[in-house]
């Protein structure tokens, strides 16, 4: 009999089926595999919703993997910055997945858990390959959805003792040191300003939605390393130029940077830096072919897009151990032609 069941997979089945660790190890398969080529992922696609703020956005991608079969999928999702003062997440959407034989869906995936999840996971792996081995010292400025998973992620990857914590709604960090306290046992500093949060950090994550720079490079001590998450289009930043100028940069992926990333196009713009600023992507530090931290001093940067093939890598890897274990539900939604 064909088989034309889709796998419904919400977001509680997504936090158990994609534990941090796991992650870490597939986004550094997923950024190695785009650099060799074994990917194909178009720029994305945000649609600007009317009034400027909100978007619509499609993310693509077909990745390669070790048995030869290709996982197909796009997220599909919408960007809605103010919704940090409501009930709903600021992205929402799903991961839809497909097989290469039929090109069958096999899934349909909550895309916020996913790129929460996923997102964390590769400022993990950037912090794993390039921040000082004994960080142990944690600034989180932002503390919405990606502030959770990103201290989870930097628990996972580094010896952290201290976790200090900036956001514009004092109250928003005050729920995020409780909740973290809860879920990691970790106390969190919550901090007046983000300078005083970051001043001293040897690990420092920016989870905003500010459009302007929330870290000044002259608070970045040498050694630090930073993963700049937020600000994902061209006119939006986080960190000031003083801040990129003095790093060694790394991207997830070159031509997404230059196209989209306002971190590093606004100092390009200033002609503090140019391209060769960049010094390469995190797939290519994770195969070696590229340089990561060179001195215990240096200052290295991460900037994060957030790429397709990390949320198909992610989808594939939810579908196989949810089908071992059962998760999810079965929907029938078409893909068979009518019986002769
Ligand atoms: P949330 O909506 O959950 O949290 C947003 C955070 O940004 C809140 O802490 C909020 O502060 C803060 N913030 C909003 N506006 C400003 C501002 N003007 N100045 C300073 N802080 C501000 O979002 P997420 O945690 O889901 O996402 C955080 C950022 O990461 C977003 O920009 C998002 O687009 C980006 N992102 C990047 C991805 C990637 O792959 N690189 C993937 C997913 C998200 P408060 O609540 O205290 O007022």
């Amino acid at each position: 009999m064909p088989d034309a069941r889709t796998l419904i997979v919400p977001s509680a089945d997504v936090e158990r089926l994609l534990p941090m660790p796991a992650c870490i190890d597939l986004m550094a398969d997923a950024l190695a595999a785009t650099v060799r080529g074994d990917a194909v992922q178009p720029l994305r696609q945000m649609l600007k919703l009317p009034g400027g703020r909100n978007a619509f956005g499609v993310m693509p991608a077909v990745l390669g993997g070790a048995d030869g079969s290709n996982a197909i999928g796009a997220k599909i999702i919408t960007v809605f910055p103010g919704n940090d003062a409501t009930p709903y997440d600021s992205h929402i959407g799903v991961v839809l997945y497909f097989e290469d034989t039929s090109g069958r869906m096999l899934a349909i995936i909550d895309a916020s858990s996913v790129t929460a999840i996923r997102t964390a996971a590769v400022s993990g792996l950037a912090t794993r390959l390039l921040a000082v081995a004994h960080a142990c010292d944690l600034a989180i400025i932002g503390a919405g959805m990606q502030a959770m998973t990103h201290l989870e992620a930097m628990l996972a990857v580094r010896p952290i003792t201290r976790v200090r914590s900036w956001s514009r709604t004092a109250a928003r960090s005050a729920a995020f040191a409780r909740r973290a306290q809860q879920r990691f046992g970790v106390t969190v500093e919550v901090c007046e300003s983000a300078e005083s949060a970051v001043r001293g950090a040897q690990v420092v994550c920016t989870v905003t939605a500010a459009r302007e720079p929330v870290l000044l490079g002259e608070w970045l001590s040498p050694g630090v390393h930073v993963n700049a998450v937020g600000a994902c289009v061209p006119t939006a930043r986080e960190l000031d130029t003083r801040a990129v100028v003095q790093s060694r940069l790394f991207v997830d992926r070159r031509e997404s940077a230059m196209a989209e990333a306002g971190d590093v196009l606004i100092p390009c713009r200033e002609g503090a830096i140019d391209e060769s600023h960049v010094l390469g992507e995190l797939g290519a530090v994770v195969t070696g072919t590229v340089r990561g931290r060179e001195h215990d001093d240096d200052r290295t940067l991460f900037k994060s897009l957030g790429l397709a093939v990390e949320d198909v890598a992610a989808a594939r890897f939810i579908y196989e151990r949810a089908l071992a274990d059962g998760s999810g539900t079965w929907m029938t939604i078409g893909g068979l032609r009518p019986a002769d």
